[in-house]
C-alpha cells in the first residue's frame, strides 16, 4: 500500500507575531515545519511526503528540504492541498493531510490514521472532548448567549493527520475548488457525500495556534532541568530512664522506659533533622534549636524536622527520600514501623513509599545492648533542579 503525506504549510499566517511564518517558528532550534514533516518522513509506512509552502518559500526552500517535493500552497488551506494533490505520484494509494502546526504527531496517531482510511476510506484522528460543550448565538448579545447545550459524547475535536483514500481526497479536492472555505479536509470528504470515520487522536498532537500554545510546546522540547543530589547523615543517642515517655518519630511507644532529654527526646526525628540540614549544608540541630533555648523544651521534634525541611526548601532543596536505623534493645518497634514512616512521611513532605525506618538491636553488646541508650542513624537524600542553560 502506497502512501503519501501532505504537509498543508501554505499559509503566511503571523498570528503569533513573529517576523516569520508560523510553520517556520523554532521549538528547541528546529521549526514547527521540520518536525511535522520529519514526523512523517521517518514513518516507515509512509512512502513520500508531499510539503505545501508560501510562494516565496517554495521557491526557495530551506536546505533541510532537498530531496522532499515542494509544491506552492495556494490561497486557501484546501487550495494548497489541491495543489499538493496534482503532484501525487501515479502510486498513491493512501493519502494523509497533516497540518505543518502540529509537530507532536506521534508515529501511533499516523498508524491509526492510515488503518482507518484503508478500511474505511476516509478517517482522521480526533480526541473527545471533557469540558461541556454549548452553541451560542451572538446575534442576542455581544458576549454569546447559549443557544443549546450539545451531547458531549457526540462531540470530538477534528486533528490531523486525517487520511483519505485517493478517489476519496480527489471527490473531497473537486468540492473545495468550487465550494466556500472548509477547515480541514473531512468538511469537504463529508460534502462530497463520503462517510469519514473517526480513529485515537492524542492530547498531546497539539495546533500550535496562539503564543500560549507557542511557549507549551517550547516547554515541552525543552531540554529536561538535570537534577543534582546531596546526601546528609544524622545520627543520635539519648539515655534510656524510667518515667519517661519513648517518643519515636512522633510515635508513642508503650515502654517501661523512656529516652531522657531536653525536648521529647525523640532520636529518629533528630537523626533525620540532622540528615537533611546536613545534606544541605545547613548546620546541624543544636545550632537551629538549641537546648540553652526554652522555646524548645518538651518540643515536639516532628515540628523541628518540619521547620528543617522549611530551611532547607529556601536553600533549593527538596528531600527526596529518608533511610532511617533505630537501635534499642526493647521493646520490639515492628508494631509501630508504618505509623513512625507515615508522621515522619507527613512532616517531610513526602510519599511514605519515600521513608523507611528499621529497628535493630545492639545484641547485648555495650550501653545500647545493656538497654541504657537508644540510638539512630538516618540518611536523607537531597535533590535539586538545576536551570537548563539553553532555551
Ligand atoms: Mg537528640
Amino acid at each position: 500500500m502506497h502512501v503519501t503525506a501532505i504537509i498543508a504549510a501554505g499559509g503566511s499566517g503571523r498570528r503569533l507575531g513573529a517576523a516569520v511564518p508560523k510553520q517556520l517558528l523554532e521549538l528547541g532550534g528546529i521549526s514547527l515545519l521540520q518536525r511535522s514533516v520529519e514526523a512523517f518522513t521517518t514513518h516507515p509506512a509512509i512512502a513520500d511526503v508531499i510539503v505545501a509552502l508560501p510562494a516565496g518559500l517554495a521557491q526557495n526552500p530551506p536546505a533541510w528540504l532537498s530531496g522532499i517535493r515542494v509544491v506552492e500552497g495556494g490561497e486557501r488551506r484546501q487550495d494548497s492541498v489541491a495543489n499538493a494533490f496534482e503532484a501525487l505520484s501515479e502510486a498513491s494509494e493512501i493519502v494523509l493531510v497533516h497540518d505543518a502546526a502540529r509537530p507532536f504527531v506521534t508515529p501511533d496517531v499516523i498508524d491509526r490514521a492510515i488503518a482507518g482510511a484503508a478500511a474505511h476510506g476516509a478517517a482522521i484522528v480526533a480526541i473527545p472532548v471533557s469540558d461541556t460543550v454549548k452553541r451560542v448565538t451572538h446575534a442576542a448579545h455581544a458576549d454569546g448567549v447559549i443557544v443549546e447545550t450539545l451531547p458531549r459524547e457526540e462531540i470530538v475535536l477534528a486533528q490531523t493527520p486525517q487520511a483519505f483514500r485517493r478517489d476519496v481526497l480527489k471527490a473531497a479536492i473537486a468540492v473545495g475548488r468550487t465550494e466556500a472555505t472548509a477547515t480541514d479536509e473531512a468538511m469537504l470528504a463529508e460534502r462530497a457525500g463520503h462517510l469519514v470515520h473517526v480513529v485515537a487522536g492524542d492530547a498531546a498532537n497539539i495546533k500550535i495556534t496562539t503564543a500560549a500554545d507557542l511557549e507549551t510546546a517550547r516547554d515541552r522540547v525543552a531540554p529536561s532541568a538535570s537534577t543534582v543530589s546531596r546526601v546528609g547523615v544524622g545520627y543520635d543517642l539519648h539515655r534510656l530512664v524510667e518515667g519517661r515517655p519513648l517518643v519515636l518519630a512522633g510515635v508513642m511507644v508503650p515502654s517501661d522506659r523512656g529516652a531522657l532529654g531536653h525536648s521529647d527526646a525523640d532520636v529518629i526525628c533528630h537523626a533525620v533533622t540532622d540528615a537533611i540540614l546536613g545534606g544541605a549544608r545547613a548546620g546541624d540541630i543544636g545550632q537551629h534549636y538549641p537546648d540553652s533555648d526554652p522555646k524548645w523544651k518538651d518540643a515536639d521534634s516532628l515540628a523541628l524536622l518540619r521547620d528543617a525541611v522549611a530551611i532547607v526548601r529556601r536553600r533549593g532543596w527538596n528531600v527526596a527520600n529518608v533511610d532511617v536505623v533505630v537501635i534499642l534493645e526493647r521493646p520490639k518497634l515492628a508494631p509501630h514501623r508504618p505509623a513512625m514512616e507515615e508522621r515522619l512521611a507527613t512532616a517531610l513532605g513526602l510519599a511514605t513509599d519515600a521513608v523507611s525506618v528499621k529497628a535493630k538491636t545492639n545484641e547485648g553488646v555495650d550501653a545500647v545492648g545493656r538497654g541504657e541508650a537508644i540510638a539512630a542513624h538516618a540518611v536523607a537524600l537531597l535533590t535539586r533542579l538545576t536551570t537548563p542553560t539553553n532555551d
